[in-house]
């Protein structure tokens, strides 16, 4: 009989990583967090965290904190081009599903996630960019960073998402991630760019002939209070290429690409600054996500295309999935297959949903684009009772 572990070392400190190790830490596990990046505020656009989401961060005691800190978004609206509302999903979230979508930074759940970590006694360790993981017999676990450093842990939680190193040593010649033809493109701008327009906690967002363009209130702040993001074919541009032009460049390349576009998209792509391009990454589906004491959560177990507004979501069910597992006690092999079985199902789902989602940002021809304004119209009724089991997932309950 192996001995109950003690010692986890998580990898990546995004946000299933932080959200394991506090849940480890509930089971009475010591944990580790390494994280490659430096200790680092203020990265990335905004997201949104949906109400199966919201229950994990309740769970943690954040969920008013970050309510606060973001803005409650009470409905998703669709537009065309033109500006003709298309239709409406997701009300009464809260009373729905007993939380409600949260629109906010990245970077305030970042920390806000990391400050939690710390304060429950768990080591974040940064600039430790893992690059190999050593499992032999009954020795311990070893990470080895590129840094030329080690840790030793009981088991490995690997948290390090799309481009996961973790994966790599789980299924050495697994799938990687692929990019998806859609490049997006997103940030801040303060909210007085909306002018007259009382989008109250509404997300608005449009389909174009191409591509999607989306805003909605994110924090209070009179200076980055409204969040964007613009989806489009990349035609073959990485986000990489894009980051080497100057913002000016990229401004110019999104006021060219939406040109025409309904008020107050041309105003908020003028007024924006400090645009994050991100390529859209997917990863087939992996064949097992464990491999003797290494497991793998989140992004790095089911990389999730952003088109579902849900891989953050099901990063934070995860770890605490995974928690609730660990504190019952069985063998490491047991648990991670239970894991599996338990969270593989809805992930793919999810997965696949988002991949659809996607398509319909593509570049369709303008009697293709009429239609599907036309379809969703009438399907969006439809579409939305079928995302409903996504939210209704209560995982503190499950
Ligand atoms: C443009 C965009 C918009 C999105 N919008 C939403 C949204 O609105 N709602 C939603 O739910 N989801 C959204 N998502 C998806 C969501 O961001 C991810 O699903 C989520 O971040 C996954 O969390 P994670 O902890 O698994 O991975 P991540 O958040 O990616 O964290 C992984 C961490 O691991 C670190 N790391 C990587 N490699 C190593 C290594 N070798 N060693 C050590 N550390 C390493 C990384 O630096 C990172 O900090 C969006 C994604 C994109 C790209």
């Amino acid at each position: 009989m192996t001995r109950h572990p003690r010692k986890a070392l998580v990898i990546g400190a995004g946000i299933a990583g932080p959200v394991a190790a506090m849940f480890m830490k509930r089971a009475g596990i010591e944990a580790e967090i390494y994280e490659s990046w430096p200790y680092s505020t203020g990265i990335g656009g905004g997201l949104q965290i949906a109400p199966n989401g919201m229950h994990v961060l309740a769970e943690l005691g954040l969920a008013d904190e970050l309510i606060r800190q973001g803005s409650i978004a009470e409905s998703f609206d669709f537009y065309s081009q033109g500006g003709k509302k298309l239709g409406s999903l997701n009300h009464n979230m809260r009373e729905r599903f007993g939380q409600p979508a949260v629109n906010m930074c990245r970077a305030t759940l970042n920390e806000a996630l990391v400050d939690k970590a710390w304060a429950s006694n768990v080591s974040v360790f940064f600039e430790k960019r893992l690059v190999k993981i050593e499992d032999r017999g009954d020795q311990p676990v070893i990470a080895y960073f590129a840094d030329g450093t080690t840790a030793e842990g009981d088991f490995v939680i690997g948290a390090d998402g799309v481009h996961s190193a973790v994966r790599r040593h789980v299924i050495p010649d697994g799938p990687t991630p692929f990019d998806t033809g859609l490049i997006g493109f997103g940030g801040f701008v303060p909210r007085a760019v909306l002018g007259k327009r009382e989008i109250g906690q509404r997300v608005e967002t449009t389909f174009g002939q191409s591509g999607f363009f989306g805003y909605g209130f994110c924090s209070n702040g009179p200076n980055d209070g409204l969040m964007w993001w613009s989806t489009q074919p990349s035609h073959g541009m990485t986000a990489a290429a894009y980051r080497i032009r100057s913002q000016e460049e990229i401004r110019q390349h999104l006021r060219d690409f939406h040109a025409g576009w309904h008020d107050p998209i041309p105003a908020i792509i003028d007024a924006a600054e400090n645009i994050v391009v991100t390529d859209t990454l997917d990863v087939a589906t992996l064949p097992t996500w464990s491999r003797k004491r290494t497991v793998l959560i989140g992004d790095a177990a089911h990389a999730t295309s952003p088109h579902a507004g849900q891989g953050a979501s099901l990063a934070l069910e995860d770890a605490l999935r995974l928690g609730r597992l660990m504190a019952e006690g069985q063998e490491l092999s047991v648990t991670f297959q239970n894991f599996e079985l338990d969270r593989r199902p809805r992930a793919e789902k999810i997965v696949a949903l988002a991949r659809r989602n996607g398509n319909s940002k593509r570049e369709f021809s303008a009697t293709g684009a009429w239609i599907r304004d036309h379809m969703l119209k009438l399907l969006l009724p439809l579409s939305s009772k079928g995302m409903d089991f996504m939210y209704a997932y209560n995982p503190r309950a499950a």
